[in-house]
C-alpha cells in the first residue's frame, strides 16, 4: 500500500520543496509579498497586450453578431462597445497607476467575469447557434491562461461564470435540461482543465521565483565571500610583501655579517654536506688543505686522512646536540696556524638537522699566550736566579768578610810569632782583594745596566797586553800545577789596536781566571789571531767543560753553569756577563766551544 501513496509523499512534492501552500500556492508572508510584486512586474506587459487583444477580438466578433443575430445586434454591440471594451480601456489606463498593482487580480477577475456574462447572454439568447459556445471556451481559455490571473482568482472567476450561466439558463432563458446538462459538460471540463493548467503554471512560476531568489541569494553570498576573499588576499599579500621585505633586510644583514666577519662560518647537514660557507672559510680551507670547497660538497670527503676521523667525531658530537669549542693546529706551507672552532647543533622542530660552525684563526692569540708563558717562565727563572745570586753573593761576601774579621781577631793575640802574623795579614789581604773584585763586578754590572759605562778608546799594544796577562797569571797557574801557554802571531803582524785598554784587560783577566778556576790538570792556552778586519782572541783550557744547554745562557747575568759548582769554585756569575757587555761596547762578539769534561775555548773579536 505504501508504494501507491508514495507519490503523495509530501517531501517529494514541489510545493513542499519550494515552501508554498498546496492549495492556495502562497508562500510565507514576506516571500509572498515579494513574489506578487515580481509576478506583477513580469506579467504587466503581457497583461496589457492581452487586454488590447481581448478588446480587439471582442470588437471583431461584433461582425459575427451582424451575420448571426441581426435582430440582437444593437444589444450585443452595446455589451461589446459600451460595456466590455470601455471597461477594458479603463483597466488599461488603470494599469498605469500605482493602485493597479494592489487590485489588478480583482479587477481582471471582474473583467473576465463580465466578459463571460456578455457571451452567456449571447449563448442563451440563441441556444441553437453553437458559435457562441466556442466564445465561452475562449473566455475560459483566456481567464485561465491568457489574462495572467493567479490560480485562485482564475478558478473563482471561472466557476462564477459557470454559476451565472446556470442561474441565467434556469431563471432567465428557461433552457431545456438537456441543453443545460450538455453545456455544463463542456464548461465544467473547461474549468477543470483550466484550473489544472493554471495551478501548474503558477506553481512553475513560483518555482522559478523561488529558484531565482535562491540563486540571487547564493550569488550575493558568493559575491560577499568573494569580496571578503579579495580583501583577505589583499591583506595577506600586503603582510607577505612586508614579511618578504623584512626577511630580505634581515637576510641582507645576516649575509653582510657572515661575509663581513673575519671568521670562518660554515654549516653542514646530517650527511656532512655543506649547507653554507662564507668566503673566509673557503679561503682558509684552501690555504690549509689546497682544496676549493662549495655548498653541497661533503666536507669530510675533502679533509685529509690524518684529521678526518677527528672531525667526523666532532660533527657527530654536535649532531648529538652538544655545543662545544675545539682547538686545532694546522701546518701550512709557510708555518702553522692555530684554529679555534665552535660547533653548534642546528635545531628544527626539536630535531638536530645539522651543525653550524664558527672558526677563527687564533694564531696571534695563541702565540701571545705562548709568549706570555715563556715570559712567565723566564721571570720565574730570573727570580730564581736572582735568589740564587743573592745567596751566592752573600756567601761570596761573607767568606772573605769572615776571613778578614776572624784573622784580625787572631792578630790581637800578643804572643804571635812574626811568621804567623805575616801569614794572617796575607790572608786578610787576600780576602780584601777578593771582596774588592766582587764589589767591582757588582759596580760594573750596575753601571752597564744603568747605561753609565763609558768606553775610552786608545791605541793598545796587543802583544804587551798578552804578555802582561801571561806574567800576571803564570804563578797562579803553576801553583795549581797547570801549564800556561800564550800563542801570538809573529811580531809585526799587528802592533796596536784601537780599543778600551782597561776593558780588554778586564775581559782577558776574567777569561784566563775562569780557565784556571775550572781546570785541574793540563794546560791553559791563550792568545789571538788576525782575521778579516778583526783581532780574534781565544782562551782555551782542558777543564771541566760546559754542557750544551748551559752554553746557551752562560753570558746572561747571574748565570753560573751550575750553582753547585760555585760552591766549589768561588764566583758571582757576573764575569762573563760583564765581559760580553764590554765586548759588545767595543763592537766585538764573544762565543765559546766546549765539551763536558774535556775543556772549553772562549773566543772574542775586536774590530781592527
Ligand atoms: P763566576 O764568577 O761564577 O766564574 P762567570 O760569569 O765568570 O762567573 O762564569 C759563569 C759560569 O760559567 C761559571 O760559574 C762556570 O760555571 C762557567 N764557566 C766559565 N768559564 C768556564 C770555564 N773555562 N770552564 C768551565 N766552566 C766555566
Amino acid at each position: 500500500m505504501a508504494n501507491y501513496f508514495s507519490i503523495f509523499n509530501s517531501k517529494d512534492m514541489l510545493t513542499e520543496k519550494i515552501g508554498c501552500n498546496k492549495i492556495t500556492l502562497s508562500f510565507q508572508e514576506g516571500t509572498e509579498v515579494l513574489f506578487r510584486k515580481t509576478y506583477f512586474t513580469n506579467s504587466i506587459l503581457q497583461l496589457r497586450i492581452a487586454i488590447v487583444l481581448v478588446m480587439f477580438l471582442y470588437g471583431l466578433f461584433g461582425f459575427l453578431d451582424l451575420l448571426i443575430f441581426p435582430q440582437y445586434v444593437d444589444f450585443f454591440h452595446a455589451i461589446r462597445f459600451y460595456i466590455v471594451i470601455p471597461l477594458n480601456v479603463c483597466i488599461l489606463l488603470l494599469s498605469y497607476t500605482k493602485l493597479f498593482e494592489k487590485i489588478w487580480q480583482l479587477v481582471i477577475t471582474f473583467d473576465y467575469v463580465l466578459g463571460g456574462v456578455g457571451i452567456i447572454f449571447m449563448v442563451l439568447l440563441e441556444p441553437k447557434v453553437h458559435t457562441y459556445y466556442s466564445g465561452m471556451m475562449l473566455i475560459f481559455f483566456s481567464g485561465y491562461l491568457f489574462l495572467k490571473l493567479r490560480f485562485l482568482w482564475a478558478t473563482l472567476g471561472g466557476w462564477l461564470i459557470l454559476l451565472i450561466f446556470n442561474l441565467l439558463s434556469i431563471f432567465y432563458s428557461h433552457s431545456s435540461l438537456e441543453t443545460i446538462i450538455s453545456s455544463n459538460f463542456f464548461f465544467v471540463s473547461a474549468n477543470l482543465i483550466g484550473m489544472f493548467a493554471a495551478y501548474y503554471m503558477e506553481l512553475q512560476n513560483r518555482r522559478n521565483f523561488f529558484l531565482n531568489r535562491k540563486l540571487d541569494r547564493d550569488k550575493l553570498t558568493v559575491e560577499e565571500q568573494n569580496k571578503i576573499l579579495e580583501q583577505t588576499v589583499v591583506e595577506r599579500t600586503k603582510e607577505l610583501i612586508g614579511a618578504k621585505n623584512a626577511t630580505e633586510v634581515i637576510n641582507a644583514n645576516i649575509t653582510s655579517i657572515i661575509e663581513g666577519t673575519g671568521d670562518s662560518i660554515w654549516a653542514v647537514n646530517r650527511e656532512y654536506e655543506i649547507l653554507y660557507l662564507n668566503q673566509v672559510f673557503k679561503e682558509e680551507f684552501y690555504q690549509a688543505f689546497g682544496l676549493r670547497l662549495d655548498a653541497g660538497d661533503c666536507i669530510i670527503d675533502h679533509l685529509p686522512d690524518s684529521i678526518r676521523s677527528k672531525w667526523i667525531a666532532r660533527y657527530n658530537k654536535a649532531l648529538a646536540n652538544e655545543q662545544f669549542t675545539v682547538e686545532d693546529k694546522f701546518e701550512l706551507e709557510n708555518g702553522h696556524i692555530y684554529f679555534e672552532a665552535t660547533m653548534n647543533p642546528i635545531i628544527k622542530s626539536g630535531k638536530v638537522v645539522g651543525v653550524s660552525c664558527f672558526g677563527s684563526d687564533i694564531t696571534y692569540r695563541k702565540l701571545a699566550e705562548l709568549e706570555l708563558v715563556k715570559a712567565k717562565e723566564q721571570a720565574e727563572e730570573s727570580d730564581k736566579l736572582k735568589s740564587a745570586f743573592l745567596a751566592n753573593m752573600s756567601h761570596e761576601i761573607r767568606t772573605p768578610m769572615n776571613g778578614i774579621l776572624g784573622f784580625s781577631e787572631l792578630l790581637k793575640e800578643p804572643d804571635l810569632s812574626a811568621e804567623t802574623q805575616k801569614e794572617y795579614i796575607n790572608i786578610i789581604e787576600e780576602s780584601g782583594n777578593r771582596m774588592l773584585i766582587i764589589i767591582n763586578d757588582i759596580i760594573d754590572i750596575s753601571k752597564i745596566e744603568a747605561g753609565l759605562m763609558d768606553v775610552h778608546m786608545s791605541d793598545v799594544n796587543v802583544y804587551q797586553s798578552i804578555e802582561y796577562i801571561y806574567s800576571f797569571f803564570k804563578p797562579e797557574a803553576e801553583s795549581k800545577g797547570l801549564q800556561l801557554i800564550r800563542t801570538i802571531p809573529e811580531q809585526g803582524a799587528i802592533v796596536s789596536l784601537k780599543t778600551d785598554k782597561e776593558k780588554l784587560y778586564a775581559i782577558l783577566i776574567n777569561l784566563v781566571k775562569n780557565a784556571i778556576k775550572y781546570t785541574f790538570k793540563g794546560a791553559i792556552e791563550f792568545g789571538f789571531i788576525i782575521t778579516a778586519g778583526n783581532v780574534q782572541f781565544y782562551v782555551k783550557d782542558t777543564g771541566i767543560g760546559i754542557t750544551e744547554e748551559k752554553q746557551e745562557r752562560i753570558f746572561e747575568r747571574f748565570i753560573q753553569a751550575d750553582v753547585s759548582t760555585t760552591r766549589v769554585h768561588e764566583g758571582a756569575g757576573l764575569g762573563l756577563a760583564i765581559s760580553k757587555a764590554f765586548i759588545e761596547m767595543m763592537k766585538g762578539e764573544i762565543w765559546l766551544e766546549s765539551k763536558l769534561n774535556e775543556g772549553s775555548t772562549f773566543y772574542f773579536t775586536l774590530p781592527l
